[in-house]
């Protein structure tokens, strides 16, 4: 299937490059059905005035978007005939639009896919490709066009190589990093344009400070990531494989993967590759090029989900969060015994071992089992609502906002401890919470942003895929 010859065709809108006619009709299952009706017959008889012209139309298989082909270049007067006939024949208002300006064609990369390192989710061309509305010149912008390069400067090696051996303030790293704002990106590794050096920026293998692609929101979880775990003061360098909790170990982390994909070195020919079944999924290190990509992305909603924003209004965040509270209406208050005595004797340590235990239920979450959707009531309802609330409990759902809890709560006229804050807890922990069956399904703004908090927690240093 070429790249250029075949251009969706939505019910609401048909517009050519060249030309240009839209339809309006009422109903938009109408117009599919009609201008397959009508595309059918057209076929025929613009083959038999000149069987190289004209539309080859494709069964309407994947609603609501429709395909025909532009075999040659259509033109306005075809646009103009079809307009008419529409007119006449299906009683569809056709208006003509503006006409839009063939696609310059000056990018011959910009069909080459380039992935964020952390979500592994295309950065997407700043000029036309075939992501591009149906061969519109015009880029319609969103979170995956603004993205960073991160690379190292000279002094990182260096700084690298010592802290290897001695313990050094988690933030030291970090300071030799910088954070290029990519401008224009003109697709493939070779193209980027930034807003602090003069000229194009490649992702190179043979620079030791290599240039890392990344979408400006995913860094951002990358941040609220590291500062979580800067509390738990792992050993990023423990040969057992150490948890990263700076910027600096993330970009280590991502060189080495980087290098292990293109082990010929040079620039990169293709994605970074990612150990954990590809950024845990991520479909657009299936495909060869955006063509592909952006054909199946026409007919899949599945892909969709990750290209779901990560960060989003936190008011909403925290309303989908309290839809899932229930009451304490009808449940009883009293502590489980064996949890009680527990926590009583917890209680009864030295303060800071006391510190350490809560801690020790941070993250909550169990990668073994999943946790118990029975409360024990050893805990009050405040300390699940605070502990939820700070970030602890279920960090990456760092943003929740207070000011809509306690708008909540007045709406209600209950307050903290009328409300089940501990089986809310208990819920969002559970391993299944955004999928299929658990509480969360459908939010795909929290599914994406699940999947990232996941591949950060899953990352190591000694992990890589190699390519070759
Ligand atoms: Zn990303």
């Amino acid at each position: 299937m070429s790249s250029h010859g075949w251009h969706a065709l939505y019910p609401y809108q048909v517009a050519n490059a060249q030309g240009g006619l839209a339809l309006c009709p009422a109903n938009p299952q109408q117009a599919v059905n009609s201008w397959n009706a009508y595309a059918i017959n057209q076929v025929a008889a613009q083959q038999a005035v000149n069987p190289q012209a004209g539309l080859a139309p494709q069964a309407a298989t994947f609603h609501p978007a429709a395909t025909f082909h532009q075999a040659n270049a259509t033109n306005v007067t075809l646009a103009a005939q079809i307009a008419q006939m529409l007119n006449s024949t299906f009683n569809l208002a056709a208006v003509q639009v503006p006409a839009v300006p063939p696609v310059p064609q000056h990018f011959p990369d910009s069909n080459k896919i380039v992935v964020c390192v952390v979500c592994g989710g295309l950065i997407k061309p700043t000029v036309p490709s075939a992501l591009a509305d149906r061969g519109s010149s015009r880029v319609r912008k969103d979170w995956m066009h603004a993205a960073v390069l991160v690379k190292a400067l000279p002094e990182f090696d260096e700084w690298s190589k010592r802290a290897s051996r001695s313990r050094q303030s988690l933030n030291a790293g970090d300071k030799l990093l910088q954070e290029l704002h990519v401008t224009e990106f003109h697709g493939s590794a070779r193209h980027f344009f930034v807003r602090e050096l003069p000229g194009k920026v490649a992702i190179n293998t043979d620079d030791q400070e290599i240039a890392i692609p990344a979408h400006t929101a995913c860094l951002d979880v990358v941040r609220v990531f590291c500062n979580y775990q800067g509390k738990f003061n792992f050993n990023f360098r423990a040969s057992d494989g150490g948890a990263p909790s700076s910027m600096a170990h993330f970009y280590e982390i991502w060189r080495n993967r980087a290098l292990a994909t293109c082990l010929h070195g040079g620039i990169m020919r293709r994605p970074i590759k990612e150990p954990n079944d590809g950024y845990l999924g991520a479909p657009a290190l299936q495909f060869k090029d955006l063509v592909g990509y952006a054909e199946v992305w026409q007919k899949s909603w599945q892909l969709r989900r990750f290209e779901a924003c990560p960060i989003f209004n936190p008011v909403v965040i925290t309303k989908v969060i309290l839809s899932k509270l229930s009451t304490m209406d009808g449940k009883s208050r009293k502590p489980d015994p064996v949890a009680a005595e527990a926590w009583a004797r917890t209680q009864a340590l030295p303060v800071e071992i006391c510190d350490l235990v809560l801690l020790a239920m941070e993250p909550f979450e169990s990668r073994a089992n999943p946790m118990s959707l029975t409360p024990t009531r050893a805990l009050p309802n405040k300390w699940w609502k605070d502990s939820l609330m700070s970030g602890c409990l279920i960090p990456w759902l760092w943003d929740l906002d207070s000011e809509e809890v306690a708008k909540h709560e007045r709406l209600a006229c209950r307050d903290e401890e009328d409300w089940d804050w501990e089986l809310l807890c208990r819920r969002l922990a559970q391993p299944q919470l955004v999928h299929p069956g658990g509480k969360l399904h459908g939010f795909i703004h929290l599914w994406n942003r699940r999947r990232i908090w996941k591949l950060l927690d899953l990352a190591r240093l000694g992990h890589v895929t190699f390519g070759h």
